[in-house]
């Protein structure tokens, strides 16, 4: 339905409508087009046609009916094309006649005139219909046009009047006198709105991902999309700038069930056989440093079929590297570099280069976690020596049973709730703590029911080393050191949290606090299943030195492993791995106890592969949803995945996982075993 105004009367017709209520000759008929657009669009000042470059909507030339400028829909009917996009328009174009393509955002009817911005991927601008200016028959239609309906305008670009300039909007200086529109599709009543942040923000997810083409078109979600793109783009140049091949890796592969568990695919072709989906293409990526490719990088599709938590999807994406002849000051160099691009890429900030490096000990020890965030204080303090001969038993008990007391100064939160303090004690009972000791300093007062049993020397120790004052709240562990570490390092980040709703922590959203967590066990043990498992995976190489303690002391071997963490979250881990196919098959099978058989089963093809000349190697993964989410500064991956799952793994826009047909079953040789539902 496309109208002009009568101004335009008698020039020549443009364009036709695509969509509802097509009655396109009559309307093409009816339809003028203003000279002046035909030369905007074709002849106007040099840019009006290329979009801005980092955007590049190049367009096709255009077929052109009788002299004039037109598309074609895929339904074959003739359309009005873009000049620009909605985020182009400034004072400089004034008075030159363009074409505008997008949904309607938001639509004013204000005092005899509509106001209605139209909104592309780019931004919005602000069209303007002024009855005195039209035909009825066009004032009607802009008129009776819902939210998200897709338009064409022609029209020209004017200045805002005086006082009305929206200085949010990139395009606010300018409207658009519209002549000419055309509605290309209509739009019915949304499930929710699109153009509100603040109310889209409350909108409940489930509904969102339901409907994510709509939510996808929420002007923060398209920078989240455009961000991931760039960034991504960003890498690439990078990686190969760096001498690294991009190398695609099967997403069907066997299954290795040693780590997460994975998800199978049914193979018709070998009844009973399976494929499973890679977990990260760790054993592809070391067989490419065998095959000799050296620099290796994907940003790879990985699949563990985990119980999710906030921040896991069962689908997420890596940035995966491998290279060879390297150590790890290599992988450290190179990451900082790749971080300092990205950075300066995505959000135009300088990062400083080399990080910090922290040892897992130190890691816990300080910050009770092996990803800290560096940028909160209350550091924990050790009580151990301290409390050795207390006539508290409590703690005195635990360092008997070679335990150790850790403290923590939750500095101004001595007002801490009943309910507050009952989170944090679930908390250490969740690591098996019989409750949680506190003090509450308030009117110069120390508040607890231990503090009776604390000695002067004991109470003045802990004003010294955690310089308490009015208003603290002091948080107590008492436990083995692993236990006592990540009891209050649980508790600390609960009271940053606390701290930064009473504004009482205000960290700035501009600060990355990168680290590298170096010098990791090599093996970690596994009570349940009384035997040593692999901190980070079985092809993790030991520190040269303490190979020889490999099956004597398992607890002292350290591992040459290292994550990149920033901000508290662990943005990557790799580590340098094994290359003698005689230790690998040792570690394998001496110290995790995997039976000789199921080595062979399992990774035979990979101890072949090392027998025929295997270069020392070692490698990163950077988990690129969670390195975008804190570039868009959004605590959830969710919001910059297109597609994601939810908390239960399922999509809610296509509907699946979902049921399958018993002839697809049969063929896949497969026999269900569950309860039909109702
Ligand atoms: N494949 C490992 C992971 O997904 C990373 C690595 O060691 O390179 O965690």
């Amino acid at each position: 339905m496309a109208v002009t105004g009568p101004r335009e009367k008698g020039t020549a017709p443009l364009a036709a409508s695509v969509g509802v209520n097509l009655r396109s000759s009559a309307i093409f008929n009816s339809m003028t087009l203003p000279r002046g657009l035909a030369r905007g669009a074709r002849g106007g000042a040099p840019g009006n046609f290329a979009f801005e470059k980092s955007i590049s909507f190049r367009q096709h030339p255009l077929p052109s009916v009788q002299g004039i400028l037109v598309g074609r829909s895929a339904a074959g009917n003739i359309f009005m094309k873009r000049t620009h996009h909605c985020n182009e328009l400034r004072p400089a174009h004034v008075g030159q006649k363009v074409v505008l393509s997008g949904w309607v955002h938001s639509r004013r009817d204000l005092g005899g005139l509509i106001f209605i911005d139209v909104r592309d991927r780019e931004g919005r601008t602000q069209t303007v219909y002024d009855p005195s200016l039209l035909s009825n028959e066009l004032f009607e239609q802009a008129a009776s046009l819902r939210s998200e309906c897709v338009i064409s305008i022609g029209g020209t670009v004017r200045q805002r009047p005086e006082g009305t300039v929206n200085a949010k909007i990139a395009t606010g200086e300018v409207e658009i006198a519209v002549d000419t529109l055309e509605i290309l599709n209509l739009a019915e009543v949304l499930p929710f709105p699109v153009d509100d942040p603040e109310v889209s923000a409350k909108v409940n997810e489930e509904l969102r991902l339901e409907h994510r083409y709509l939510d996808l078109r929420r002007p923060e979600m398209a920078r989240n999309l455009k961000l991931r793109s760039k960034v991504a783009t960003a890498i690439r140049v990078f990686m190969e700038g760096e001498g690294f091949l991009e190398v695609e890796t099967p997403t069907l592969f066997k299954s290795t069930p040693e780590g997460a568990r994975e998800f199978l695919v049914p193979s018709r072709v070998h009844p009973g056989s399976f494929y499973a989906l890679p977990q990260s293409p760790q054993q592809f990526k070391q067989i490419l440093m065998v095959a000799g490719v050296e620099r290796y990088f994907q940003i790879a599709r990985c699949y563990r079929d985990e119980d999710l938590r906030a921040d896991r999807q069962p689908e997420f994406t890596q940035v995966d590297i491998e290279m060879s002849f390297i150590d790890r000051e290599d992988i450290y160099a190179l990451i900082e570099g790749l971080a300092k691009t990205v950075w300066k890429i995505a959000l135009n900030m300088e990062i400083p280069t080399p990080f910090r490096r922290i040892s897992f000990e130190e890691a816990l020890n300080r910050y009770g976690i092996d990803k800290p965030d560096t940028r909160i204080g209350m550091e924990l303090c050790d009580f151990t020596e301290e409390f050795r001969a207390s006539s508290f038993k409590v703690f005195s008990g635990a360092i008997t049973n070679g335990g150790v007391v850790k403290a923590i100064n939750a500095k101004g939160l001595a007002g801490a709730t009943q309910g507050q303090i009952e989170t944090m004690t679930e908390y250490a009972k969740s690591f098996g703590a019989k409750g949680l000791a506190f003090i509450k300093v308030e009117n110069g007062e120390w508040k607890s029911p231990i503090v009776k049993f604390f000695s002067e020397a004991e109470k003045a120790a802990l004003t010294a080393k955690l310089q308490i004052v009015e208003g603290d709240l002091i948080l107590f562990a008492a436990d083995q050191w692993l236990n006592a570490c990540e009891i209050l390092g649980k508790i600390r980040l609960y009271c940053a949290e606390v701290l930064k709703g009473q504004g009482k922590l205000i960290i700035d959203d501009k600060r990355f606090d990168f680290l590298w967590v170096v010098e990791f066990p090599l093996l970690s043990f596994d009570k349940e299943q009384n035997r040593w498992y692999s901190s980070h995976h079985p092809f993790t190489a030991p520190v040269a030195e303490d190979v020889g303690l490999l099956t004597t002391e398992p607890r002292k071997v350290r591992g040459q492993h290292y994550d990149v963490v920033v901000n508290g979250v662990e943005l990557g881990g790799g580590s340098i791995r094994i290359h003698q196919p005689k230790l690998q098959k040792m570690i394998f099978e001496q110290v995790l106890q995997i039976p000789a058989e199921m080595v062979k089963a399992r990774f035979g093809y990979m101890l072949n592969a090392f027998r025929y000349g295997c270069p020392p190697h070692g490698g990163i993964a950077l988990g690129f949803d969670r390195l975008i989410a804190i570039l868009c500064g959004t605590p959830s991956i969710r919001d910059v995945i297109a597609f994601p799952k939810t908390a239960k793994g399922t999509d809610l826009m296509t509907d699946s996982p979902a049921p399958v047909e018993p002839k697809q079953l049969r063929d896949l040789h497969l026999e269900l075993k569950v309860a039909k539902k109702e």
